[in-house]
């Protein structure tokens, strides 16, 4: 019989071991770390044996086949020591990819707006009465909702770790946002091998597939020129029309924008949508055109476009202190999405940036920044880098060492009318636990204080 082994007891280490029992193989999930009870209540429950706080060598190398866990690195020992065995390491997508029987697939990845696209399909999906999952790096594991649930359509975010694993996997629609430097540090620093790990997500598409991605994206159309891609491609853009027979979704100065596939076509006026910002004007035109690919009506479409709301800790409306709007983009870990939620400012002002630095290049954001901020509050334990790169672009720079103190400060320098805006261009872990960690105590304070 088959032996599977699955390395990490996390959301989709312990989906794929579910599955993989309910497939009737031999398994075995290992985890060098603890796994939180809830899921080891679920491994108990399936009857699957797991082990924490080690790998049991013998146990692992005994595997047919790995599925690895997307927060395990290549160069993990007990991931180099089963390369050397060449036993097959795969993804949970790919492994959970096996079993859908006639479901299809949405996969939406990029270095910025995964989750808002796919949390937009998902809506439109759902709101037009389709019977669909998410899932992914979102939501429950792909591996368990194909474990336990029936359903006709999964629409999964996907990041570049879980691309990495997947070989014949195929995705009936294929979103890709955007190409930017992001965890290069997983990619021997090399941007080539992260773009090529993007683009996987076309991998085995057939004629009849389709292929979304910005058009605006110099990255991606140079990946594209480059390779021979026999799928439908339907392109979006702001800057450069690409007109493709299939069709496509194009934003006119005014804010319009229209997404048509074959003879169907929907027009969305985004100053009507609550998202806001030229990066959510790029989302919802890759969702339209999904939802479009997928058949859903267009008149539908609008409806749940104009409709959905902003996911928590994206340009995410934290309230109102003292006449000025507080906002919390703490999912901004990196400079291209701050450059988005700059670029969506209509007021002045105040920034709350900082944090740990993933080897920032803060260049791209000096127009945005010289424009549009009056006050920088920076925010973490080792502000030196930020202070440097915005003293003399930004009025008033601040150096603050924790969360008190920088909103505090933040509060001090607003006036009505203004925006404070949480986009910190930096990972959390020096003052946080994480990202969600972050914005969820900058709303709590922003609420006790709006009292
Ligand atoms: P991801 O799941 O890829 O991290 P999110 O939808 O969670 O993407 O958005 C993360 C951050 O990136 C948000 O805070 C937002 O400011 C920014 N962002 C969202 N969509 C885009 C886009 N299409 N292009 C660039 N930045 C974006």
């Amino acid at each position: 019989m088959k032996r599977i082994v699955v390395l990490g007891g996390g959301i989709s280490g312990y989906g794929s071991a579910i599955l993989a029992k309910k497939q009737g193989f031999e398994v075995f999930l290992s985890d060098a770390g603890r796994i939180a009870e809830r899921f080891r209540r679920e491994l108990d429950r399936w009857e699957v044996p797991y082990e924490e706080g080690g790998h049991t060598e013998a146990r692992i190398l005994a595997a047919s086949e790995v599925v690895k866990s997307p927060g395990i690195p290549e160069t993990a020992p007990i991931v180099q020591l089963i390369r050397e065995r060449e036993i097959p390491v795969i993804s949970e997508i790919e492994f959970a990819g096996r079993y859908l029987g006639g479901a299809r697939t949405v996969c939406v990845t990029g270095s910025n707006g995964k989750t808002t696209t796919t949390s937009l399909i998902y809506k439109i999906l759902r709101d037009a009465g389709m019977n669909v999952a998410l899932g992914g790096n979102i939501g429950e594991s792909f591996a368990y909702s194909v474990a336990t649930g029936q359903f006709d359509w999964y629409v999964l975010e996907l990041s570049s770790f879980q691309l990495d694993g997947m070989y014949r996997f195929r995705a009936d629609v294929a979103v890709l946002m955007n190409i930017t430097p992001d965890h290069l540090d997983r990619y021997d620093h090399s941007f080539e091998r992260y773009a090529d790990a993007k683009m996987r997500i076309t991998q085995n598409q057939r004629a009849r597939d389709c292929f979304i991605y910005s058009a605006d994206d110099e990255v991606i159309r140079r990946e594209i020129g480059r390779r021979d891609l026999r799928m439908r491609q339907l392109p979006f853009a702001a800057r450069t029309a690409i007109a493709s027979g299939a069709g496509d979704a194009f934003l006119d100065g005014d804010g319009l924008f229209t997404a048509a596939v074959g003879r169907s076509s929907v027009e969305i006026d985004t100053a009507r949508m609550r998202i806001k910002g030229l990066h959510n004007a790029y989302n919802a035109m890759a969702a339209s055109l999904a939802a479009l690919a997928v058949g859903v009506e267009p008149e539908q479409i609008a409806r749940s476009v104009y409709d959905f709301a902003p996911v928590a800790h994206r340009l995410e409306p934290a309230g109102e202190l003292d006449g000025a709007e507080w906002i919390n983009d703490s999912k901004a870990t990196n400079v291209d999405s701050v450059w988005y939620a700059l670029e969506s400012m209509r007021k002045p002002v105040v920034w709350i940036a900082g944090g740990t630095d993933k080897g920032n290049d803060y260049a791209p954001l000096l127009d945005f920044a010289r424009e549009k901020v009056h006050t920088l509050v920076c925010m973490g334990v080792d502000n030196r880098k930020l202070v440097a790169a915005f003293s003399g672009v930004v009025p008033h720079v601040i150096a603050t060492g924790s969360l008190e103190e920088a909103l505090a400060a933040a509060r001090a320098a607003a006036r009505p009318g203004d925006a404070v805006l949480l986009s910190p261009a930096c990972a959390s872990f020096d003052l946080f636990k994480n990202y969600e960690n972050r914005g969820d105590l900058f709303k709590q304070w922003v609420a006790d204080h709006a009292k």
